[in-house]
């Protein structure tokens, strides 16, 4: 009788070098519109530079857009 082992071979498990980042789910878009009946009122003003769409943050004294950093400070 011919009792051949194979030897286990241990599967190589893939290097964890790359971690695929999570992106952000942008769930503030949509929570930043007022919908009142059929006009649409901007809660915030909008970007500048990167046109209707892009949102800024409402600061005490200025909006700065999160997506090109654009700052515009509120005039009195
Ligand atoms: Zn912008």
């Amino acid at each position: 009788m011919s009792s051949v082992k194979k030897p286990t071979v241990d599967a190589k498990k893939p290097e964890k070098g790359k971690q695929e980042k999570k992106q952000k789910s942008e769930k503030t878009v949509n929570s930043m519109f007022k919908v009142e009946g059929e006009k649409i009122t901007r809660a915030r003003p909008t970007c500048e530079r990167c046109g209707p769409g892009y949102f800024m943050a409402d600061h005490h004294d200025r909006y700065t857009c999160g997506h090109c950093g654009f700052t515009r400070y509120k005039q009195k």
